[in-house]
This record gives structure tokens, sequence and C-alpha cells, in this order.
């Protein structure tokens, strides 16, 4: 089975009414042209306030709507939080979770990214779970155990509905850094994703792995021809139009 890849955009804490409009429109102005026939989707994950302004510009086109995180409960005394169901409101289709600037500045646990990823599913939300190691880690060989773990947190709580989700691959040094994995050491942890995936259910070739870390409009065609890699999950190049449409293009045209 070949799944469509897809290019999704963390706008991060970043965008203005202003920049919002003349970014999206530009990117849905060029939509048809990057991925004729919807041969890749594409994707923005924008800060909660602009959910509401990007969804009515979204609508109506092939460019999905996606946040930047999702809360574990429901509803209630959880100030600052925002639920899967308040998102859906919005026609959020991705949420991403687990970002590490997420792990790292929120000290989120991997038990809470799973179960992030469970109120996201609850809602028919997509998650995009990242997963990643940092410097060190692969410095000091344990790149495979870290991002196996996290992802195996996950399939614990996920294990009977693990083929909906979303994993990006996102080594920690590679983000917003310049500095990206090269298409072989991407496809290397991907292979090990897909691996334990598979173990996980009888639908793993229906779970796309996105590779992000620095991903950019010359990079991402050489990334994106690696038998594991199914799309990008991409940081600053998604809040230049042209940039980000190159990598759209880029993802139609390695589509199989
Ligand atoms: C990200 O934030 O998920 C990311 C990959 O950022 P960048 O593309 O800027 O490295």
């Amino acid at each position: 089975m070949t799944v469509k890849k897809l290019v999704a955009g963390n706008w991060k804490m970043n965008g203005s009414i202003e920049a919002n409009d003349a970014l999206v429109r530009a990117v849905v102005a060029g939509l048809g042209h990057a991925a004729p026939g919807g041969r890749a989707e594409a994707a923005v994950c924008v800060p909660a306030p602009y959910l509401a302004q990007v969804q009515a510009l979204c609508r109506g086109t092939d460019l999905a709507l996606g946040s930047q995180d999702v809360s574990v409960h429901a509803q209630g005394a959880y100030t600052g939080e925002v639920s899967s169901g308040m998102l859906r409101e919005f026609g959020v289709r991705y949420a991403i979770v687990g970002h590490s600037e997420r792990r790292q500045y929120h000290a989120e646990t991997d038990a809470q990214v799973a179960d992030k990823a469970k109120a996201a599913l609850a809602q028919g939300i997509t998650p995009i779970v990242c997963v990643g190691e940092t410097l060190a880690e692969r410095e000091a060989g344990r790149t495979e155990e870290v991002v196996k773990r996290q992802l195996a947190a996950v399939i614990h709580v996920n294990g009977h509905c693990i083929s909906e989700i979303v994993v990006a691959y996102e080594p920690v040094w590679a983000i917003g850094t310049g500095k990206t994995a090269t298409p072989e050491q991407a496809q290397q942890v991907h292979a090990v994703l897909r691996a334990q995936l598979k173990a996980a259910t009888d639908h793993s070739d229906r779970v796309r792995i996105l590779y992000g870390g620095s991903m950019n409009a010359a990079n991402a065609a050489s990334l994106l021809a690696q038998p594991d890699i199914d799309g990008g999950l991409i940081g600053g190049a998604s809040l230049k139009a042209p940039d980000f449409l190159q990598i759209i293009t880029a993802a139609a045209q390695a589509q199989a």
C-alpha cells in the first residue's frame, strides 16, 4: 500500500493576523501546481489563537489545519490548556504531540505524549507524534533506544488504533539548527520505527513517518526519496510560501 506523502508546516510561535493571511493565501494559491491532483497532502500547524483565522482561509481548499499541541484532558480546571474537542470545533485535522521543544521546555514525558495522542484520536484528530534523539544521545550510540522508547509509550497506550497516527522522526540536533540528518541517517532511523510499528499492527504500511529537522527546498527531494520517509514536518521553511511549496512539490514528485 502506498500512502500519500504529507508535508506539515510547524509555525511554532510565529505569525500575526496580517502575516498569516499572506502566507496561507500564497500556499493555497500554489498548492494545485505543487501537488497536482492532490498527489501530496499539505497541512499547517498554527498557534491556537489563529485557528479560526486559518480555518477560514483553508475552507474549501486542500490545505489541512493542524495544532501544535493538545491537552490530555477533555475539559475543566486546566488553565491555558486546549482540548481536542475544542480543536475539532475549528476543523483541526492534525495535532503535533511530543515536539522536542515541549518535551524540553515543558518537561513532557513519554507517558503524557502517549495520552495526548489518545486525546487527539478520541476526537478523530490525527496526532503527529514526534520522536528524536539529542546530540548527546546520538553520540552515545543511543539513537535507536531513545526513539523506540518514545514510540513504545505511544503504542502501549494507543495499541488498537496505532495505524491512525503519523510519526515524525525529528533528531533534536537538527531542529532549527540548519544541520540536517543525511538521507541515509534518517532512513536508518525510519526503518527502525517502521519495524517497530510492523510488530504492533498489521497496518504499519498505512502509518506515515515524516522526517523533521531543517528540511528545506534544497534537501527535501533527497530525503523524500528514501523508502521509509513519507513526508516532512517543516519548521522554519514553512514560514516562507515559496520554500514550503517547493517541499510540497518534492513530496508530490517523490510519490510512488
Ligand atoms: C520543527 O519545528 O518541527 C522543525 C523541524 O523545525 P525546523 O524545520 O526549523 O528545523
